[in-house]
């Protein structure tokens, strides 16, 4: 098969297209400002009211977000923070930058999002902060599990990084938690021709002690009040272009949740697992099936054109570079690892590409496995 024609599992040039870029950008050139100008402060503004929060405040990447959401918790060494470890590791680097201890909490086997009843036991022992990651753009069970971290004394961090635009009818995620971090790399659901991220949070204090953190410490120029501080910013461009980008949200999270329905209607017989939801509470950011041979089934569709990947084949709990002082019993992390497997799914793919990754992953089932 001619390498042209591999459907990827992210276009970059198929999301973006129809987009004028020029505009944006030229606009920033032309004004000569940077760094912290009228484009990020808009931006910080429409996004906060995009998600239903009070203040949101930019940062540079989905992991600084963390980071400094920690750090703006009051979170240090000796801290326990509990998460899932299933998600790639990016609350876990967070949790470790601060000198913390990641306690990491099984997921529900149909979700695969933050389980409650394991929730429950790992609050047992007390920790400051939960961080509830919303899966391959599915809603957490977010109510419950912030009401169950709340009652053990917890605050609840929720991360959006997969998942901008999801919502229940309880509201938008990211307005669940005491704060909710967001990253804009460009194959997120709102993504930059950049790295991007940002905080959300309706505390006043809070949102005053992420601004102090996201630059320098400083409360006002070059007085520094809050430890910690660094340098973290997002730029005129890229807040530039995320403004032309979050109008579109919506319908680019529709016409991705069209076609997982498609893929489930079509794999609703097959010895696969399927994602829990197709309603309002799922944006899709990743189509991410559990099959039983995964090894075979990737190399069956890599040779029919079809790209693949695993999100993630190694459980937080079981990659190597730190020691944990606590072991973890996670059966539903550790069975989906090995299961795994995500399909192309993002705004501009075609129907005739859908049409084909339905046909090869179809084919592959009728060959008698
Ligand atoms: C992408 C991602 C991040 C990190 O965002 P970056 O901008 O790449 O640093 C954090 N959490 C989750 C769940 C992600 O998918």
């Amino acid at each position: 098969m001619d390498v042209n024609q591999q459907i990827p599992l992210f276009s970059a040039v198929a999301a973006n297209a129809g987009i004028d870029f020029s505009e944006p950008l030229m606009r920033v050139v032309n004004r000569h400002w940077y760094i912290m100008g009228e484009e990020v402060k808009a931006f910080e503004r429409e996004f906060a009211d995009y998600v239903g929060a009070e203040h949101c405040i930019s940062v540079a990447n989905g992991s600084d977000a963390l980071e400094i959401a920690l750090l703006g918790l009051g979170v240090g060494p000796g801290d326990r923070v509990v998460t899932v470890a299933n998600a790639g590791f990016y609350s876990s680097t967070a949790i470790r930058a601060v000198g913390a201890e990641p306690v990491y909490v099984d997921v529900d086997d149909t979700s695969l999002t933050m389980c409650p009843a394991s929730l429950k036991m790992a609050l047992s022992k007390p920790a400051k902060v939960v961080i509830v990651t919303h899966l391959y753009g599915q809603l957490a069970d977010i109510e419950t599990l912030a009401a169950i971290s709340r009652s053990a004394g917890a605050a609840v961090l929720e991360d959006c990084a997969q998942s901008h635009g999801a919502k229940s009818p309880k509201g938008q995620c990211g307005s669940f938690g005491d704060l909710a971090c967001f990253s804009f790399y460009p194959t997120k659901n709102l993504g930059a021709l950049g790295d991007g991220g940002a905080i959300v949070t309706s505390s006043a204090d809070i949102a005053q002690r992420l601004l102090t953190l996201r630059q320098y410490g400083w409360s006002t120029k070059y007085h520094v009040t809050v430890p910690l501080g660094r340098n973290s910013r997002l730029d005129e461009m890229q807040a530039a272009i995320l403004r032309v980008k979050l109008p579109l949200l919506d319908q680019w999270n529709s016409e991705r949740r069209s076609i997982a329905s498609r893929y489930c209607a079509a794999f609703a017989m097959l010895p696969v697992k399927l994602p829990a939801s197709l309603g309002d509470d799922f944006v899709a950011h990743l189509f991410v099936l559990r099959v039983e041979d995964r090894d075979a089934f990737m190399s069956y569709l890599k040779v029919h054109g079809v790209s693949t990947d695993v999100h993630y084949p190694v459980p937080d709990h079981r990659q190597t570079a730190y020691v944990l002082n606590e072991t973890f019993d996670l059966p539903v992390t550790d069975l989906a690892s090995s299961k795994l497997v995500s399909l192309p799914c993002f705004p501009g793919l075609t129907s005739h590409q859908i049409d084909r990754v339905i046909e090869v992953v179809s084919n592959y089932f009728d060959q008698g496995v």
